[in-house]
């Protein structure tokens, strides 16, 4: 995966499409990532013992076609790309090309 919790992303597509954030899960599985507040939609939920029912907002993952990582160097909208270093596979910034760093 290209992009991993604490990222900052843009919305490229979609109806939160602009909309920034942090990557809060990664499902490498379906290639997509949550980001909270963005593509949000209302899951009804039963009460079941201990817990109340009723309507929650939750956050839908979301492909990772449709969010651009901003990068924390030049603070760009960018791409990832991948160099190695001292053997071990590190993200790079295709636009500064400097290392990328979770914040
Ligand atoms: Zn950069």
């Amino acid at each position: 995966m290209k992009l991993k919790v604490g990222d900052t992303v843009k919305i490229v597509a979609g109806k939160d499409k602009g909309r920034e954030g942090k990557v809060e899960m990664v499902l490498p599985k379906t290639s997509s990532v949550v980001v909270p507040e963005v593509n949000m939609y209302k899951k009804h939920v039963k009460g079941q013992q201990g817990q109340k029912g009723g309507m929650y907002d939750l956050p839908r993952p979301l492909n990772v076609a449709k969010v651009a990582l901003i990068c924390p160097n030049c603070k760009k909208q960018t791409r990832v790309g991948f160099k190695m270093e001292k053997d071990a596979k590190v993200r790079v910034c295709s636009k500064c090309k400097k290392q990328i760093w979770i914040v």
